[in-house]
């Protein structure tokens, strides 16, 4: 019999597990006490009997990532890169706010959704990040930083989207009274639009925050930047994003990373305005931060200042975003691009 991955189940599914094992359901709770305080091994468990030790390890296995790199920004931005089981790794940052300490977690081991300006789509897709994997990225900060984590933002390497189900299995995980409980409030889900998926996370009726990343009011320009737009078009996207607020009642954000001469020009601004108008939404401008292995460069102030206002005077919600860990590339998939070259050239 294959082994369960003790870190994807619920309590729940733990509890009836443990029973047919023949051990007393109150157990399962304990163990995963256990593993939400990174537990790393079976024996870590001292309030279990050293017969329940070994038939956990029996029948169980223990997702435990192991840290291959770790930066610290001087902004107190700290950046891991996690080695998984089988030798891929992935990142999660962890930052610092005001209003609590955020982590922010990938999804997936790369992404195939192919954004010509984003480091993680670079060799395009590996594999999806299995739930409890997902939350390691969480525990296991956690326990390296010392710090409580009050906020969970899917913004790192991958398209939680496209990795649905294993997805929404780590949204509970997170969010479980007897785990690390983090609200649905306090988790932010970014996706590129895969329109028929907002659709499916509606008819749950999750209140996170969605945020889109939108990056162009036009087809036209949003081919270029997200090239996964040329299956639904803007205004589809924009018709689930729609019901999505409708069903849910949680407003969507939309992402607008600014693209020197590519997608931050007042007509852009005036169009983008125009799509706010129908959403309501509220719009996050963020300066492209710049990869090496793409030519695409960041808007210069004049473009970003003229954006902005002119979004302001249509009467759009909008910030601009401030960037951190900048000094350690942390902007997505960048940690571990890096280290793919650097294992290459050795
Ligand atoms: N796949 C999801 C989540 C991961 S990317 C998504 O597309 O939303 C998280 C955010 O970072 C997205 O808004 C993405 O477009 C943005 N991003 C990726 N590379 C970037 C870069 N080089 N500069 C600025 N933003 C970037």
């Amino acid at each position: 019999m294959q082994k369960q991955d003790i870190r994807s189940m619920l309590p729940e599914e733990l509890e009836t597990a443990i029973k047919s094992l023949g051990e007393k359901p109150f157990r399962a709770k304990q163990i995963f006490g256990w593993l939400t305080r990174g537990a790393e091994s079976f024996d870590e468990m001292t309030n279990l009997s050293q017969a329940l030790q070994e038939t956990l390890d029996a029948n169980f296995t223990l997702a435990v990532p192991e840290l291959a790199d770790k930066q610290t920004s001087e902004d107190g931005t700290v950046k891991y890169l996690w080695q998984l089981e089988d030798g891929n790794c992935v990142e999660t940052v962890l930052m610092r706010y005001h209003h609590g300490n955020t982590v922010c977690i990938s999804t997936q081991v790369g992404c195939r959704m192919g954004c010509t300006f984003c480091a993680s789509a670079i060799g395009g897709l590996v594999r999806n990040l299995k739930p409890s994997e997902m939350l390691g990225q969480v525990i296991f900060t956690a326990k390296d930083s010392g710090l409580t984590i009050s906020n969970v933002v899917l913004m790192g390497i991958g398209e939680p989207l496209d990795n649905f189900d294993n997805v929404l299995c780590f949204l509970k995980l997170v969010n479980h009274p007897d785990g690390l409980h983090i609200g649905m409030r306090h988790i932010t889900l970014s996706t590129c639009g895969l329109a028929e998926v907002i659709d499916k996370l509606g008819e749950h009726n999750i209140q996170l925050t969605l945020t889109v990343s939108l990056h162009a009011p036009d087809d036209e320009t949003r081919n270029r930047l997200v090239p996964m737009n040329r299956k639904w078009g803007i205004d589809v996207l924009m018709a689930a994003c729609k019901r999505y607020f409708k069903r849910t009642g949680r407003r969507i954000s939309f992402e607008y990373a600014m693209v020197d001469g590519v997608n931050d020009t007042p007509e852009h601004a005036e169009l983008l305005a125009k799509r706010m108008s129908d959403a309501g939404g509220h719009v996050n401008l963020i300066p492209l931060n710049p990869i090496a292995e793409r030519s695409l460069g960041p808007s210069g102030k004049t473009n970003l200042d003229t954006f902005t206002e002119t979004l302001r005077r249509r009467g759009v919600n909008v910030t601009v975003r401030r960037s951190l860990g900048r000094d350690i590339d942390a902007a997505c998939g960048q940690l571990r691009k890096r280290r793919e070259k650097e294992e290459k050239s050795l």
